[in-house]
């Protein structure tokens, strides 16, 4: 899906947009831009307004990228969810490829449990249930229940950039399920494993270790313990009880751990 990558490579753009901004008040600075003597190869004026323009036109670009490949998205969401429809209406009718994928997660509560992004916790091998109807066996159609999974590798390592403190599992999807344009909805989810981050999830520099759980403060006065991958340094301050070696984890979330 071209809006997919489009949206990757504005959000890469956007990450190294800070460090184009810095070399090129470096360069104004070299070119004269700050000093008040008058012998400037290059006008101060023109220097600073060359600045303005880049600090106001990229930001405002970036906003109408975004809006562009909004729109984009809204379109083939709106065109895949006609197919489905068209496709799936008899249960007879339902892909039966082998549904494997990956997706983000959390690690919450005590004893840890996955968690998905939108907040729903779910076993290593489960059965979706639907939060907006009790007569639903997800996936239904017409709804969003069901358990969600990318088919690209690429884009969940993506969104994984841009989800801090969430891991990332590979999945296999079973019973009932629909095909979507970025991946699978299905009724059943087994979690193959989960893949552990290189670096510390609190430094991003060193590599990590041991998986330690902190206190957190959501709206509405909501808290919940979230568990992340940490250095030794990061995980120093932390009470054994609030730690879990890899090993450990692995039986508690019966998730293989690579
Ligand atoms: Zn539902
Ligand atoms: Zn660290």
């Amino acid at each position: 899906m071209g809006y997919i990558q489009n949206r990757m490579r504005l959000i890469r753009l956007i990450r190294i947009y800070p460090l184009v901004v810095i070399g090129l008040l470096a360069l104004v600075y070299l070119l004269g831009g700050f000093s008040d003597q008058s012998d400037q190869l290059i006008p101060k004026s023109a220097l600073i307004t060359l600045l303005y323009i880049f600090a106001s036109v990229v930001p405002l670009l970036f906003i109408i990228g975004f809006i562009y490949i909004g729109a984009a998205g809204n379109k083939v969401a709106k065109a895949s969810s006609k197919s489905d429809k068209f496709n799936y209406q008899s249960p007879f009718d339902l892909p039966s490829e082998q549904m494997s994928g990956y997706k983000l997660a959390l690690i919450t509560g005590r004893p840890p449990i996955l968690t998905g992004l939108t907040g729903d916790t779910y076993l290593a091998d489960a059965s979706a249930s639907c939060s907006k109807d009790v007569n639903h066996v997800p996936p239904v159609a017409e709804c969003e229940c069901g358990f969600y999974a990318y088919r690209d590798l690429d884009e969940a390592t993506f969104e994984l950039t841009v989800n801090p403190g969430s891991f990332l599992l590979a999945v296999d999807l079973y019973g009932v399920g629909f095909k979507y344009d970025r991946g699978y909805r299905a009724e059943n989810q087994v979690v193959r494993g989960l893949k552990k981050p290189g670096r510390c999830q609190h430094c991003r520099t060193l590599p990590a270790k041991v998986f330690v759980t902190s206190y957190r403060m959501g709206y509405d006065n909501t808290t919940w313990w979230q568990w992340q991958f940490r250095c030794t340094l990061c995980s120093s301050s932390h009470k054994a009880a609030d730690k879990l070696s890899i090993a450990q984890m692995e039986k508690v979330l019966s998730v293989k751990i690579t």
